[in-house]
């Protein structure tokens, strides 16, 4: 009798053991998917036009290491990337 308790109990653990790992494998591989998406190109929104700013240079700046941009031509209305982070846009005065 403690001998089939014990049996039962074991296989409870390995069906346990298995569910639980499978759980993770799934979990782990959703993230997995999921952190990889925003390394895909974005699909281009319409054929690039020139870009025209009446009002000085169009220009994109990362607000981490301070690179700018200067945007000349516009595929699409997503801001470029630098640093892991979108560029943000501002229209610098001519001098
Ligand atoms: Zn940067």
């Amino acid at each position: 009798m403690l001998l089939v308790a014990a049996h039962y109990l074991l296989d409870v653990t390995w069906g346990l053991r298995a569910a639980v790992g499978l759980l993770l494998a799934t979990v782990v591989l959703r993230w997995g998917i999921a952190s990889i998406r925003p390394l895909q190109a974005g699909a281009k929104t319409y054929e690039p036009v020139d870009v025209v700013e009446p009002d000085g240079v169009p220009v994109y700046s990362c607000k981490e290491c301070g690179t700018q941009v200067v945007l000349l031509r516009r595929g699409s209305d997503k801001a470029p990337r630098h640093c892991g982070e979108a560029m943000a846009f501002t229209v610098v005065p001519e001098s």
